[in-house]
């Protein structure tokens, strides 16, 4: 199968607002990987999928809430590869279906729906065994699509980055993505995840967890900023929107409100509180998120 390439540009943003504080912003353009599948959605994706193939599997099974990103790449990525990909999607249906959905059942994706409860035991063997009995053999992808394969998939963006740069950023949603930048530092620099979800003291442990099933290098130059959620997961103020405004008319750079608005907005309020020393160099990863036949 074809791979995705992943060596994308890397663009300085020049922006008075930033260089007047002696700090440079580098942006790791993973938002052009593809059109249809956010960048990070592909590189947890990747290993996934060869692992798959490796252990002769045609269908992947993953779960996820009804906007969620990673279902539509997973369809998306099922479709490209020719494998059945099935949803189990949280709570009930409401029709019609909205953009995620509508876009994961034309590309093939056969949605099923699963009331709260038994969602939240998803990981459970009777919950999976009662999935195979339906859906015939699988192989399994988790919620969000973070696992030790997804880590590795994304400690790839290190090895593509040849500018030097002492804190390297990535919006989190479940935390897969840090991890892997973590990975991929292997103890060098700092990382810095902005969370997207309200709440979410459960990241930092998620993280280390997720290190652990990659390598078990319990690495400790990296920190999450909990305090740029706007709301919570998809929940945006009139502040984030005029941000991702200006942003976008001056740096041609497209960012939506649920991920890389999030992380920029984060960056810049980071910068203008003085939480950098001049002289430093960020590395943003954008990861992606926006979509072309997004409403
Ligand atoms: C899913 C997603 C994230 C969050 O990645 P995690 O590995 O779950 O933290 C970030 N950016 C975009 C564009 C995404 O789609």
């Amino acid at each position: 199968m074809d791979l995705l390439n992943t060596t994308t540009k890397i663009q300085e943003i020049n922006d008075p607002e930033i260089t007047q504080r002696g700090i440079r912003l580098l942006v790791k353009r993973d938002d052009l990987i593809h059109p249809q599948i956010s960048g990070n959605k592909w590189r947890k994706l990747k290993y996934n999928l060869l692992e798959a193939q490796r252990l002769g599997h045609k269908t992947l099974l993953t779960f996820g809430g009804a906007y969620s990103n990673h279902i539509y790449a997973t369809a998306a990525v099922g479709k490209l590869f020719g494998l059945r990909t099935i949803g189990i999607i949280r709570g009930e249906e409401h029709l019609p279906l909205n953009s995620t959905l509508a876009f994961a059942k034309e590309a093939g994706m056969q949605l099923h729906y699963m009331d709260r409860s038994t969602y939240r035991q998803k990981q459970q063997p009777e919950v999976i065994q009662t999935l195979q009995k339906e859906f015939g053999p699988f192989y399994l992808v988790p919620e969000g699509g973070s696992n030790a394969l997804a880590v590795k998939g994304c400690s790839e963006i290190l090895e593509e980055i040849d500018r030097e740069f002492d804190y390297i950023c990535c919006p989190c949603g479940t935390g897969g993505t840090l991890a892997g930048v973590i990975a991929g530092l292997k103890g060098e620099k700092k990382a810095l995840g902005f969370a997207v979800l309200k709440g979410a003291h459960f990241l930092t442990d998620e993280v280390k967890h997720l290190l652990l099933a990659y390598q078990a290098t319990p690495y400790s130059n990296w920190d999450i900023h909990l305090d740029y959620h706007f709301g919570g997961y998809a929940k945006s103020k009139p502040e984030l929107e005029a941000f991702i405004q200006k942003f976008t008319r001056q740096h041609h750079i497209p960012l939506e409100f649920v991920y890389s608005g999030k992380m920029f907005f984060g960056i810049y309020d980071l910068i203008q509180k003085g939480y950098f020393a001049r002289g430093t160099t960020l590395l943003a990863v954008h990861t992606g998120g926006l979509r072309t036949e997004q409403e």
